[in-house]
């Protein structure tokens, strides 16, 4: 008798949508973007595999250095079946491009970023002599280069690209309207914002991009940063001391 009544609440509950409300949610369903964060390599730098139900991926700031986290990245790409569509860099600090040789290589896929951020990705060999990492790949040239504006298409799912200087020249961030969240590299970070003391980097920048950037989104919107946990928009607009 339960069971029935129970039926009958769930028939009701559909049949008060209507068509177009019923098709919204289930393209919305079948839309949903996983984001998958692993936090590798010294700098404790985390990247970023984003896939849908297309199983079509896109890999954001590869991190991978030691051998194990490569083999981490790649046996989770294998197992999920996935498929990679795109190699992307928010920006090119060392940590967060030691995996793009392994990645452009294994997948077969050109390296994108924004154009300002070329002379960071050239110093990369000079920053690993100077932090006396060894081993660093070299990564490969990107072949285009994003701007603010384009799309990011992959599978059913689409990001917008934000232009976000301070923390480096050309630093961009990965941003989707549907599921609110913004893959944001080291622009902000819990209660924290990135450091501007490298070169290239320019604190009044950087406040500048969270202000008339990331904090046009409203403040439910998530925020993956290149470092540490996730935060929201609006937790950060009250709480960041940098910010107030
Ligand atoms: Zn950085
Ligand atoms: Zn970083």
């Amino acid at each position: 008798m339960l069971k029935i009544e129970t039926q009958k609440y769930v028939y009701s509950a559909w049949l008060n949508l209507n068509f177009a409300e019923i098709l919204i949610i289930i393209v919305k369903k079948l839309i949903m973007i996983d984001v998958k964060s692993f936090t590798f390599n010294p700098f404790q730098e985390n990247m970023y595999i984003l896939s849908d139900d297309t199983n079509e991926c896109i890999i954001i700031d590869p991190g991978c250095y030691e051998g194990r986290e490569k083999e981490e990245l790649t046996q989770y790409i294998s197992s999920k079946k996935l498929v990679p569509k795109r190699l992307l860099n928010t920006h090119c600090h060392i940590d967060h491009v030691f995996g793009n040789k392994l990645v452009s290589e294994t997948y077969n896929l050109e390296l994108e970023i924004h154009k300002a951020d070329l002379p960071v990705l050239e110093s990369v060999a000079q920053v690993a002599h100077l932090y006396n990492i060894p081993n660093v790949d070299e990564s490969p040239k990107p072949s285009s280069f994003l701007n603010e504006g384009d799309k990011i298409t992959f599978g059913h799912s689409e990001l917008d690209i934000l232009f976000v200087p301070g923390h480096a020249p050309g630093h961009i961030a990965f941003v989707n309207h549907n599921q609110k969240f913004v893959i944001g590299g080291d622009v902000l970070f819990y209660t924290s914002i990135g450091r501007t003391d490298l070169p290239g980097g320019d604190h009044e920048t950087l406040i500048e991009s969270i202000k008339t950037k990331f904090f046009t989104l409203a403040d439910d919107y998530e925020v993956y940063s290149g470092h540490g946990q996730k935060t929201t928009i609006g937790f950060e607009k009250s709480n960041n001391p940098f910010l107030q």
